[in-house]
């Protein structure tokens, strides 16, 4: 037993030996006379001699030790580093979360606008209908996973007093410039502010969260030990499972999900409306349609919403989308176009007539249109 080793040697010798022992290194290294050290001394034994060089190394440990010792010790330990986190929003993608937290050992609370006491006993979690008893539990941790469009009335419904002063505070919301904005209005300057956004939900993480990525900006930490300790806490359950942890701000998060995310979630709704069937014949691509069908229709639409409403660089995005199909189908039109005409007119209209090329749309985050007044000018020129 490791935290016993350093007293063995004194374990190791009667108990009336040990107290004589330590009687004497006692006696020795402090109250001997000054006379006395003219005198030579015989020689101590050997057993003294030990003693002598470390006059205080031995205890006595004749006090029973809890006999569950090294196991409390390790359920310290342990304890110290498992968090208290409160989900605030137990829908879909809160519950999917409360999974992994409580898997690796983490205490979860939920509180949601909807009774979820039956979910949340079933997962392991305790559900708090009223937010006020939820923030008496004092969560190390508030994790807001609400829709984007009701985080703010969410927030500022929460009835802040209740929590420890420096509380973190953790959003995983699909969108990040606007919670973190919301968070640093709202929140008093002693609470942490942790912005995160996992690239995944309960379709694309469903086996696993290997290699999938987890967006975070440390917006707002103290200083302190412990704070900065809690977060990285909280990013290790992310870690843990395997994810590829990408900090990042929460502008350049937005720039990069308006051309990548809100572009795939508004693909898979228009090939939802299509009303897709699979056949007999599917060729792989259209397998990763159906796909992906199904992962961005089982969102809510508030989620598919919220990725155009609160991201400013959604709508140009959308802007690219519809001038990219008008293109696409300009050329396709111009080549029937001319297949048309070489039916009518025959060869004589051959060369005298240039086939419409898809123009390429400026590269993202160039203006789609010149400015007015440069528009303007070029057309006096
Ligand atoms: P969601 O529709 O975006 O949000 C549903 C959650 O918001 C539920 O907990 C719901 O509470 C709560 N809510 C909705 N309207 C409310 C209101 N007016 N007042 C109070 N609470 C309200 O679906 P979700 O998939 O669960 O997403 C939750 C958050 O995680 C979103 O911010 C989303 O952007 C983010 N996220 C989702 C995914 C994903 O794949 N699903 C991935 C990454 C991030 P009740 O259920 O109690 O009604």
């Amino acid at each position: 037993m490791a935290s016993f080793s350093s007293i063995q040697p004194a374990a190791a010798q009667p108990p009336s030996a040990t107290a004589t022992s330590t009687h004497t290194s006692h006696l020795l290294s402090h109250h001997h006379h000054p006379d006395q050290l003219s005198l030579p001394s015989p020689p101590p034994p050997p057993s003294h001699r030990r003693l002598l060089r470390r006059p205080h190394c031995i205890r006595a440990i004749d006090a029973a030790q809890p006999y569950d010792y090294e196991a409390y010790l390790f359920n310290r330990f342990s304890q110290s580093s498992k968090l208290k986190i409160a989900v605030v929003g137990f829908g879909n993608f809160g519950q999917f979360l409360a999974k992994a937290f409580i898997r690796q050992g983490h205490t979860v609370f939920a509180h949601s606008r909807s009774n979820y006491h039956a979910v949340a006993q079933s997962l392991g979690a305790a559900f708090f209908t009223d937010p006020h008893d939820l923030c008496e539990q004092h969560p190390d941790v508030i994790l807001i996973c609400t829709s984007v469009i009701s985080t703010e009335s969410v927030l500022r419904s929460l009835p802040l007093q209740r929590l420890r002063r420096n509380t973190l505070f953790v959003d995983v919301l699909s969108v990040k410039e606007f919670p973190k904005n919301i968070f640093l209005q709202v929140l008093p300057h002693h609470f942490d502010v942790l912005c995160t956004h996992p690239m995944f939900g309960p379709e694309s993480g469903k086996v696993t969260w290997q290699n999938l990525p987890f967006v975070f900006d440390k917006v707002r930490i103290g200083n302190e030990e412990s704070r900065v300790n809690r977060v990285e806490t909280f990013l290790d359950i992310f870690k843990k499972e395997g994810c590829t942890m990408v900090e990042m701000s929460c502008a350049e998060h937005d720039r990069y999900a308006a051309g990548s995310q809100f572009i795939t979630h508004t693909m898979g709704r228009i090939l939802e409306k299509l009303q897709l069937e699979s056949t007999p014949i599917n060729t792989k691509g259209y397998e990763t349609l159906l796909n992906l069908v199904e992962n961005t229709a089982s969102d809510s639409f508030d989620l598919y919403y919220g990725l155009f409403m609160y991201n400013k660089n959604a709508m140009e995005q959308l802007e690219r989308l519809d001038l990219a199909f008008e293109a696409l189908k300009t050329e396709l039109f111009g080549h029937l176009h001319e297949a048309l005409r070489k039916q009518l007119f025959g060869k004589s209209e051959e060369g005298g007539h240039r086939r419409p090329m898809l123009a390429k749309l400026p590269k993202n985050g160039t203006p789609l249109l010149p400015p007015q007044s440069e528009a303007v000018a070029n057309k006096n020129n």
